[in-house]
């Protein structure tokens, strides 16, 4: 089986067979995001070379693949056709397979289109866990995602009008102290957007500054002002009293400063209750800033 660089796959897909797709990351520039400073540059590897991995992890493991996770950093930046004849090589393989799913850009969506979407769809791709960060545009700007808010709600609700499943992931306290409830407000209206076109499941991560990142040069240079555990909370709230749903919530991630999972609209109060119990905590009772390694 290959694998080359870092792999990594979302906390949802722990039990997934992970069988890499490609290599690294088309985009690679955010701030705030070490994984693939170091390299390997982004490819796309060899289609035969993915079916023989897909073969080989048939012959070993049978039928106890539920789940399957196609890393790198976005596998969808594949050519449609391409990762349509993986994800059909896999549904042959395993015919009751729950799930196929991806990392995947808002650029990537793009590309494909809705036709090389409902392509993908139709061959078996199931999800895509979709970085949005935030959809506050200056803040967009400022961590060098390359996408803006609009292109964020275009994409979203193109892969949810496919029949994908759409996992995204915000990151609290990325806008800093000072803009910390427009990110919040401004990432609440690019999720409706999105709702519009079916329901997605939103995933919160908070900010951790990692090493080798231009994020944490600009705090080490007093440029960037890391929001406190109770800044970050008070912007969970407004977040989570922006959003209309209805979608699913969850915070299932060490960098939360409290774990909240739920429905929208129907858990909104119980979810406001939480936070507010967790406001009146000293910051002791959070978890100590510092510097992750990846
Ligand atoms: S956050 Fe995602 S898109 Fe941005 S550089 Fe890291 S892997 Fe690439």
């Amino acid at each position: 089986m290959f694998y080359q660089g870092p792999i990594y796959r979302p906390p949802s897909e722990a039990d997934s067979l992970l069988v890499q797709a490609t290599v690294g990351c088309p985009h690679n520039k955010c701030s705030f995001c070490c994984t693939y400073k170091r390299g390997p540059r982004f490819r796309v590897r060899p289609v035969n070379e993915i079916i023989a991995d897909l073969r080989e992890a048939h012959a070993e493991l049978g039928n106890r693949v539920r789940t399957l996770f196609l890393p790198a950093g976005d596998s969808l930046a594949m050519p449609t056709a391409e990762l349509a004849e993986v994800c059909a090589q896999a549904r042959k393989l395993w015919p009751s397979l729950a799930r196929i799913t991806v990392y995947a850009g808002v650029n990537s969506i793009l590309a494909h289109g809705p036709e090389g979407l409902s392509a993908l769809r139709e061959a078996g791709l199931s999800r895509l866990h979709l970085g949005l960060e935030s959809g506050h545009d200056p803040t967009l700007l400022r961590v060098k995602k390359g996408v803006t808010s609009r292109e964020q709600a275009r994409a979203g609700r193109m892969a949810l009008a496919a029949g994908l499943e759409l996992s995204l992931y915000v990151i609290l306290g990325l806008a800093g102290p000072e803009d910390s409830l427009a990110h919040a407000e401004a990432t609440a209206q690019v999720i409706d957007r999105i709702n519009q076109a079916g329901e997605p499941t939103l995933r919160l991560r908070t900010l951790l500054p990692k090493r080798r990142t231009l994020l944490l040069h600009q705090i080490d240079k007093g440029r960037f002002t890391l929001c406190t555990p109770h800044q970050v909370l008070a912007e969970a709230d407004r977040l989570i009293a922006g959003l209309g749903g209805p979608l699913s919530l969850h915070s299932d991630h060490y960098t939360n400063y409290v774990n909240l999972s739920g429905r929208l609209p129907v858990d909104r109060a119980r979810l406001r209750d939480e936070i507010a119990r967790a406001l009146t905590l000293p910051r002791g009772a959070f978890r100590p800033d510092f510097v992750g390694d990846q």
